[in-house]
C-alpha cells in the first residue's frame, strides 16, 4: 500500500536536499564579503515577500493537516503548527513594519516592533520544530485516536494562531517593555543582545536534532533539515547584514522564502507519486477481481460481461462467435488418488495448457466453476472453433503432469458451439455447448462434439 512520505527512495531525497543546501550555502558564502552593503529600498518587495511566503506556508500546513488527518499521524499536525503559527507573525509584521503602508507602521505600532516580531518568527519556528521531535516515541511515530483527531486537527490549528497572534500583538503594541533591538535601520544593537544569539542557537540546535532525526530514517525529517538549514542562513543573513534594505538583508528573505518552498515543493511531489501510485494499485486490484484465483484464467464475472459485449459485436458485425466448454474427465478419480492438492496442480496445469493453445489476442479463456472451463473465439466459425477445440484436447492428452515424481496423463472432453450471426444469447450458446459437452461424455469421453442445430 502506497503512503505519503513512505521510506523508498530516501537515499536520493538526501543527496537532492544535500546538494541544493550546498548551493545555498555557496550562494550566501559568494555574497559575504558584500552583505552589508546598502541597496534601493524596493517598496513592493516586502508586500511580494510576505504575501508570497503566507501563501507557500499556508499550503504547507493545509496539506500536512489533510495528512494528518487521514493518517493520524500526530508527526504531520506537529509540523504543520509551526508554519501556521508564522501566518499571524508575518502579516502582522508587514503592517507594522515602518514606510510600507505608513511611515511609522500601522495599528500604533512602535519602532521595535518589527524586529521583536523577528525574533519570534525566527525563534519560534525552530522552537516548534525541536517539538515535533517529541510526536515519535522509540523511533516510532505516534497516532491520534480515532475519536480524538478532529480534536487534535483543532489543537494543530488554533494554538498557534493564537500564539503566534499574540507574541505579534503583544510587539505591536508593548514593544515599550521589550529591550530596544533596532535603531534608524541598523540592527547594531539587535547583534549585541543576547536575544540574537538565542535565535541562532535554537535555529542551529533544531537543524542538528533534525540532521541527526533524518539519520533515523523518513523522506519528511531529510526535508526540514533543508528547511531548517535555510532559515538558519536567513537568520545569519539578517544579522551580518548589519541593516535593513542592505544586500545581506535581501538575501535573508530569499533564503526564508527558499525555507518556505522546500516542504510544499517535496509535499506536491509526493503526493504526485502518490496519486499515480494508487492508481497503479486499483488498475492491479482491477485486474484481480477479474481473475480466477486459482488458475489465473478469468473468472464468471469477467465471462459473463464480455461474452454479452462479444455477442453484441458480432450481432452488428453479422460475426460469428465460437464457444468451446471443457470439462475434465474422471476429475473426481484424480482427486480420490492423488489428493486435492494434487488436483489443484492439474487445474492450473490444464489452464496453462489451454492458454498456450490459443493464439488471437482476442481469444480467452475463463473458468466456468470446478474443472470446467469456457474457451470463447470471437471472430471464429464452426470449422475454426474445431480446429481450436481439437488442438486443446489432443495437448491435454499429450502433456502429462508430474504429481509425485510420477507423470500421470488426464484427458479432457470439449463441447463445441458457435453463433453464427452472433444473434444467440450467452446463456444459449453455453446451454448448446454443454449439451454437446455430454455427448462427449456418453461417447466415451477424450473427445470433441459439436452442438447440433
Ligand atoms: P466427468 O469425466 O464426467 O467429468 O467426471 P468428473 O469426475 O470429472 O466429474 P464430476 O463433476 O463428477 O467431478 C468434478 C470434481 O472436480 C468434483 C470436485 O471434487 C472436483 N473439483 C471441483 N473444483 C475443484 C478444485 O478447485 N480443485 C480440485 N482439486 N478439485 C475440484
Ligand atoms: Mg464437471
Ligand atoms: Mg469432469
Amino acid at each position: 500500500m502506497s503512503t505519503l512520505f513512505s521510506y523508498q527512495h530516501q537515499q536520493q531525497h538526501g543527496r537532492l536536499a544535500l546538494i541544493m543546501a550546498g548551493v545555498l550555502l555557496i550562494l550566501a558564502l559568494g555574497l559575504l564579503p558584500f552583505l552589508s552593503t546598502p541597496l534601493p529600498e524596493i517598496k513592493p518587495f516586502l508586500p511580494i515577500y510576505a504575501a508570497s511566503i503566507v501563501l507557500l506556508e499556508g499550503l504547507t500546513a493545509y496539506l500536512l493537516l489533510s495528512h494528518f488527518l487521514s493518517n493520524r499521524v500526530l508527526y504531520f499536525g506537529a509540523v504543520a503548527t509551526a508554519y501556521l503559527f508564522m501566518l499571524p507573525l508575518i502579516i502582522i509584521q508587514l503592517l507594522v513594519f515602518p514606510g510600507v503602508f505608513s511611515p511609522s507602521g500601522l495599528l500604533n505600532a512602535g519602532s521595535q516592533s518589527a524586529v521583536w516580531i523577528w525574533v519570534f518568527w525566527h525563534g519560534g519556528f525552530p522552537s516548534i520544530m525541536l517539538l515535533t521531535l517529541l510526536t515519535e516515541r522509540h523511533g516510532q511515530q505516534l497516532q491520534a485516536a480515532p475519536d480524538k483527531r478532529i480534536r487534535w486537527a483543532w489543537i494543530f490549528v488554533l494554538a498557534p494562531l493564537a500564539v503566534g497572534t499574540a507574541m505579534a500583538l503583544l510587539a505591536t503594541w508593548h514593544s515599550d517593555i521589550l529591550p530596544v533591538l533596532i535603531a534608524a535601520n541598523s540592527y547594531q544593537q539587535l547583534l549585541r543582545s543576547p536575544y540574537a544569539i538565542i535565535v541562532w542557537l535554537v535555529n542551529s540546535l533544531a537543524l542538528l536534532l533534525m540532521i541527526r532525526r533524518s539519520k533515523a530514517g523518513g523522506v519528511m525529517p531529510v526535508w526540514l533539515s533543508l528547511a531548517l538549514f535555510a532559515s538558519l542562513l536567513d537568520v545569519t543573513l539578517t544579522l551580518l547584514a548589519g541593516q535593513r534594505y542592505s544586500l545581506g538583508w535581501y538575501a535573508a528573505r530569499v533564503s526564508s522564502t527558499c525555507s518556505a518552498t522546500v516542504l510544499l515543493g517535496v509535499l506536491l511531489w509526493e503526493m504526485n507519486r502518490l496519486y499515480r501510485d494508487v492508481q497503479k494499485d486499483n488498475e492491479q486490484l482491477y485486474q484481480l477481481t477479474l481473475r480466477d484465483a486459482l488458475t489465473g484464467c478469468f473468472n464468471r464475472r469477467y465471462l459473463d460481461k464480455r461474452l454479452s459485449q462479444e455477442l453484441a459485436m458480432a450481432a452488428r458485425q453479422q460475426n460469428c462467435v465460437g464457444l468451446l466448454l471443457l470439462d475434465v474427465d474422471h476429475f473426481k478419480r484424480f482427486n480420490d488418488r492423488y489428493g486435492h492438492l494434487a488436483g489443484d496442480q492439474c487445474l492450473k496445469h490444464v489452464a496453462s495448457l489451454m492458454q498456450a493453445t490459443l493464439q488471437r489476442p482476442a481469444d480467452f479463456v475463463a473458468r466456468y466453476g470446478g474443472e470446467e472451463f469456457v474457451i470463447v473465439l470471437p471472430d471464429t466459425d464452426i470449422a475454426g472453433a474445431m480446429q481450436v477445440a481439437e488442438r486443446m484436447r489432443r495437448m491435454v492428452q499429450q502433456e502429462a503432469i508430474m504429481i509425485d515424481s510420477m507423470l500421470v496423463q488426464v484427458t479432457a472432453s470439449l463441447g463445441v458451439a458457435v453463433s453464427e450471426d452472433g444473434k444467440m444469447n450467452a446463456a444459449d450458446l453455453i446451454n448448446r455447448a454443454d449439451q454437446a459437452l455430454y455427448q462427449a461424455k456418453a461417447q466415451g469421453r477424450n473427445q470433441v462434439q459439436l452442438a447440433t442445430i
